[in-house]
């Protein structure tokens, strides 16, 4: 079995790890690298779609691999066509480090995932405004159609017939699934959103384990500990590990996140704002129940309540149960009296079936009454608490500290937002990750004849 490691080595995510064996090619995780892609891009710096791969090739955020990437891509480059070379995808979970370079790929490559992450990935697609965001379906990119007066157009994702699914193959625990000359197994593990795994991949010449991102100390540690039984027991001659906290000893807790998050409310004289990661469905249970505990509700805005209900019985959290943020969009006709129909319009299609269901909030409700609240919010949806004119309001950060300088800078703007409204920032966070000493304890368990660290800054420290 060959491993390589085309992404992910020496730095936290963008992880790609190429497997060979025998006529076999598996990929595990395609992700972006944040840090590699922050050296040279930015939100007003963005590689080109025109180029197709080239400004990625550039500076190595992809790796130069024939029979891997989409044709409309390749021919729009004046690459030859290729053969495909890769069996199939698998990924460990759909944060952004792990998933977000499926748009390049071909189509006819198989991802297989946990439907959880399916889900997140339709979510992502479907609500976000991202160039390169063909993850779960795939629409022919630099090409044109006949229109209805003879001319030429471009083709866009309106045009169905352009528009393609990718071929995604749902894994269940305890069911190997083989690919050429390979067998793989899915485990899931305890990460900062729901369906993330580890792989299992055996072959006749010894066996692989894959951590993806894991913890153990979140809502559901014992699913990583069962991981680490079941890679201990098969013997595995090469552990892929992450390491993004492999320099921290700290011991971080989600029941303590609760009990400060419950601690903070009910201190709190008025509403109760709370930054957290909105694909954590776990953190916002948390951040729920101590809402609940102290008599508030929890109010979420439209991506999260989207996430919530296509999840369904996947998700901790009952939507029913929930308050729905309705935001002033483009024209801010939500406020005035005009028609449901042109109140629609104001919204993106998979925003509209929410607008006029029971459990609606707005702006004005928060400000007449702030201490029946919890609202779940971030930086991108500041600009409300002009409507509220928030008084005696708490800002809870429950999500991760800024990590990159244009991070710095936006952490810097909202505090400027906090002080214009009087409102005291408190921490309470616990991180996605295992600590340094839960890393080395899960080395020593499973006892591969190899370790191979990833996702880390830190290989030195294993
Ligand atoms: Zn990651
Ligand atoms: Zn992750």
């Amino acid at each position: 079995m060959n491993i390589q490691v085309l992404g992910g080595d020496r730095e936290i995510g963008g992880n790609k790890i190429l497997v060979t064996h025998e006529d076999t090619r598996i990929l595990l995780d395609f992700g972006m690298s944040f840090s590699k892609s922050s050296m040279y891009f930015s939100e007003f710096l963005q590689p080109r779609k025109c180029t197709s791969l080239k400004d990625f090739f550039e500076f190595d955020l992809l790796p130069d691999l024939s029979g891997v990437y989409r044709e409309d891509y390749l021919k729009h480059m004046e690459r030859d066509p290729e053969e495909r070379s890769i069996d199939a995808l698998f990924l460990s979970h759909a944060h952004a480090d792990h998933s977000a370079y499926i748009h390049f790929l071909r189509k006819d490559i198989s991802i297989y995932c946990t439907e959880p992450t399916k889900i997140i990935l339709q979510c992502i697609e479907e609500t976000g405004k991202g160039t390169f965001s063909d993850l779960c379906t795939y629409c022919k990119a630099f090409a044109f159609y006949r229109n209805k007066r003879g001319g030429l157009s471009r083709v866009d994702r309106r045009k169905e017939e352009y528009v393609t699914e990718r071929e995604y193959n749902i894994m269940e625990s305890k069911r190997k699934v083989r690919v050429g000359s390979l067998e793989i197994e899915m485990i899931p593990v305890d990460h900062s959103l729901p369906g993330a795994c580890g792989f299992i991949v055996y072959s006749n010449e010894g066996n692989l384990v894959y951590s993806g991102d894991l913890r153990f100390h979140g809502l559901h540690g014992e699913k990583t500990h069962r991981f680490v039984e079941e890679a201990k027991d098969i013997e595995p001659d090469v552990f892929l590990c992450e390491g993004t906290r492999i320099d921290d000893d700290r011991e971080d807790s989600e029941e303590n996140v609760k009990s400060e998050i419950e601690d903070l409310i009910s201190r709190s004289e008025g509403i109760v704002f709370a930054e957290h990661p909105k694909k954590d469905i776990d953190r916002a249970k948390t951040i729920y129940d101590s809402a609940k505990n102290n008599e508030r509700e929890f109010v979420v805005d439209l991506k999260l309540a989207y996430l919530i209900e296509k999840l369904g019985k996947m998700s901790p959290l009952d939507i029913k149960d929930l308050k729905i943020l309705i935001p002033k969009k483009k024209w801010g006709l939500i406020d005035k009296k005009v028609s449901k129909d042109q109140i629609l319009k104001d919204y993106e299609k998979w925003e509209r079936n929410f607008i006029f269901t029971d459990n609606t909030i707005k702006c004005k409700e928060l400000k007449n009454n702030p201490k029946d609240y919890v609202v779940s919010t971030s930086l991108w949806e500041m600009n409300q608490l002009i409507d509220i004119q928030p008084k005696n309001a708490i800002w809870i950060k429950s999500n991760c500290e800024p990590f990159s300088e244009d991070m710095e800078l936006d952490e810097k703007r909202k505090q400027h937002w906090l002080e214009h409204f009087g409102i005291k920032e408190y921490p309470a966070h616990a991180s996605g990750h295992a600590s340094g000493p839960e890393i080395k304890q899960m080395i020593e368990e499973i006892n591969a004849k190899k370790v191979i660290p990833i996702h880390t800054e830190h290989p030195e420290m294993f």
